[in-house]
């Protein structure tokens, strides 16, 4: 079975579980998004919830992203790590008083608001400190991104955005509210897109969009595409970067951007997932009547994609050479049935103390990790400072 490179003995000698992170895959796929995105001279805010690791945020904010973020918290890791305030985005559909205050006591570069609502607390709040809150209205534009129900975003009535219908509504109240100025229109369809046609659909709702809103006679300094490219889970040694080229390219072909407007991106999981590997040990081989099991001492506690979005991730046995390969169900120590990483899978022969890596767990793994079952969190390591 094709394994990835790492570094074995090193990692040997660790704690399990853990998060290891290949720093070099991720400068080479900054790069990449940085060339590709910069030929359209498009801007990139990386969105912090994915992985918020200090030592991932500052290596990030050291090739010069900005940050997509969704708390206060998350604005505050930014911050900490190094992105300047002016290259951060706010969104979310429930920004308590507190995180509002903190995005304008700091002066990010835009709220992206997602109802009236928010929109009459936010002048609010900013009328009470003298301050004028740059926003994006967030924008359902009806597109099914052909991705995990549990992470669609873009289509009518899920709890996200205003909806086309409102549109007008919200242009309204906009005119009345002093202390907000819309700079932009915002858009995030969902995540681990594959299918590029849907980000091109996007983009025609986006220009159809800008044209009534010119019709207002309404101007805008930036139209935001979210995130939502998808990479692959299925062949991260051959896939190792996504395919930020076809993705920018395609947007490019079709965006009708208006002169000295900008194009800003998101990307989450396309930047970070294939960077990181849980990294776990065997503790028991259990044989059932019919299946055989492995039972890690990772669980969903670590990594909690599988059991709640049906995800698929490769998974190797690092340290068994033995090339006959067995069916197994992989599974965590964790007191709950959807506690399992992978039913039915082939690994090399595999036995108590081996040493198993699940792969592209970058992005939503050590973010999304929690100590139910009083769980440790697990650790991260990085490849260049073993
Ligand atoms: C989650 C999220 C992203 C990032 O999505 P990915 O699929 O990880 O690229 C970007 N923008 C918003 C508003 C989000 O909620």
């Amino acid at each position: 079975m094709i394994k990835g490179n790492f570094p074995l003995e090193q990692l040997k000698s660790l704690p399990t579980p853990f998060y290891y992170y290949d720093v070099e895959l991720l400068k080479q796929t900054l790069a990449t998004v940085k060339d590709e995105s910069s030929r359209h001279g498009y801007q990139v805010h990386y969105a912090v919830k994915a992985n918020r690791n200090p030592r991932i945020l500052s290596i990030i904010a050291e090739a010069g992203f900005g940050a997509d973020c969704v708390s206060g918290g998350e604005i505050q890791s930014a911050l900490e790590a190094g992105i300047p305030a002016e290259k951060i985005v706010y969104a979310g559909v429930g920004k308590a008083d507190w995180e509002i205050v903190l995005g304008l006591e700091k002066g990010i570069y835009c709220f992206n608001v997602e109802s009236e609502a928010e929109i009459k607390v936010i002048n609010e709040i900013a009328g009470s400190m003298g301050k004028v809150a740059p926003v994006a209205l967030r924008i359902n534009p009806e597109i099914d991104a052909h991705t995990h129900s549990k992470i669609t975003t873009g289509m009518k009535e899920n709890k996200f955005g205003i909806n086309l219908g409102l549109l007008n509504d919200a242009l309204d109240l906009l005119q009345t509210t002093k202390h907000v100025h819309l700079s932009g229109i915002h858009f995030h369809i969902g995540s681990q897109i594959t299918d590029i046609s849907a980000f091109q659909a996007l983009v025609i709702r986006a220009n159809e969009i800008q044209d009534e809103l010119e019709s207002r006679r309404i101007k805008l300094e930036h139209v935001n595409f979210g995130g939502g490219l998808g990479i692959n889970y299925h062949h991260p040694n051959h896939v190792p970067v996504a395919d930020f080229k076809t993705y920018f390219d395609a947007i490019s072909a079709l965006v009708e951007l208006r002169p000295g407007q900008q194009a800003h991106f998101e990307p989450g999981r396309s930047i970070i997932a294939q960077c990181g590997t849980l990294i776990s040990r065997v503790l028991y081989v259990k044989e059932g009547e019919t299946k055989t099991f492995v039972i890690l001492d990772a669980g969903f506690t670590d990594l909690i994609r599988p059991a709640m979005y049906d995800a698929y991730h490769r998974i190797e046995n690092l340290t068994s050479e033995d090339e006959a390969a067995q069916t197994y169900d992989v599974v965590g120590p964790v007191c709950e049935s959807a506690d399992v990483f992978a039913q039915g899978i082939e690994l090399n022969t595999t036995r108590r103390g081996d040493l198993i890596a699940i792969r592209s767990a970058g992005a939503y793994g050590e973010a999304m990790a929690s100590q139910y079952n009083g769980r440790r969190l697990p650790a991260a390591y990085f490849s260049d400072t073993l």
